[in-house]
């Protein structure tokens, strides 16, 4: 039976069963699962999770080091033109949206928030760029509100493997994905889950080649060695590279 057809069949009863018995592994796989983009305020968290998009944790790390050294709050990216901020956050790519997004979110922070973030659903979504999953990872993460699971790639992905998901139509459903996650785990759990689905997403269940061998939930996961077949992840060969190599010289 195919991972879609579990996820559909199995009783909900037994599909909350299963998530708990997943959730009691992944806590003690990952018993400090926390956001990994780095922030002090809810703020550097806010516009962290807007310069996330389309980037990894990483990179959007490595700029916003030096980027909350220059803008201290949400008055001081309406200081400067566009283009300054856009040079400021290029790296992380989608840098023209991303600089409009938090212009306007600073703009109403400031206008209609006496710049400081709220801590509701509401009013986060009314943000430039503020959508469901950025807000949750705000509420969840710094107020410490369980409003909704954050599902980003790796949740989206981790749950239609795992036959989490009943009604996605796939692993980009993330709002779908959201409502079903919200059945299946204790309101209490929702941003722990999150945390911990991206960080087995990260080391063990990766997109391209999951380490079924090494991971702690293949009895309880339908798609549990179904990748075996597939063909090794492709890197460029020795030979290729030193092609390369010597092309750029
Ligand atoms: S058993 Fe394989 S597919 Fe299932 S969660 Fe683990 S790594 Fe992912």
């Amino acid at each position: 039976m195919t991972t879609r057809r579990i996820a559909v069949h199995e009783m909900i009863f037994d599909k909350k069963k299963r998530a708990r018995s997943i959730l009691r592994i992944l806590r003690r796989l990952y018993p400090n699962a926390d956001c990994a983009l780095e922030h002090r305020s809810a703020f550097e968290l806010l516009i962290s999770t807007i310069l996330a998009a389309q980037s990894t944790d990483v990179n959007v790390n490595r700029v916003t080091r030096a980027l909350y050294q220059k803008y201290r709050g949400p008055a001081d990216f309406l200081k400067v033109q566009p283009e300054e901020l856009e040079n400021d956050i290029h790296s992380t790519g989608f840098y023209h949206n991303k600089a409009r997004s938090i212009i306007g979110t600073c703009r109403l922070l400031v206008d209609e928030y006496d710049g400081k973030v709220p801590d509701t659903m509401n009013d986060l979504v009314r943000l430039p760029g503020v959508a469901r999953k950025t807000a949750n990872v705000v509420l969840g993460t710094w107020f410490k509100k369980n409003e909704g699971v954050v599902v980003d790639t790796h949740v989206g992905r981790l749950a239609e493997r795992m036959a989490l998901t009943w009604n996605a139509r796939d692993s980009k459903d993330a709002v779908v994905i959201e409502k079903d996650l919200m059945e299946l785990f204790s309101r209490k759990d929702w941003t722990c889950v999150a945390h911990a689905l991206v960080w087995h997403g990260r080391k063990i269940c990766m997109a391209k080649k999951p380490a079924c061998a090494l991971c702690d939930l293949s009895d309880l996961c339908p798609s549990a060695f179904s990748f075996e077949n597939l063909p090794p992840v492709k890197g460029p060969t020795r030979k290729r590279s030193l092609r390369q190599r010597s092309e750029r010289r």
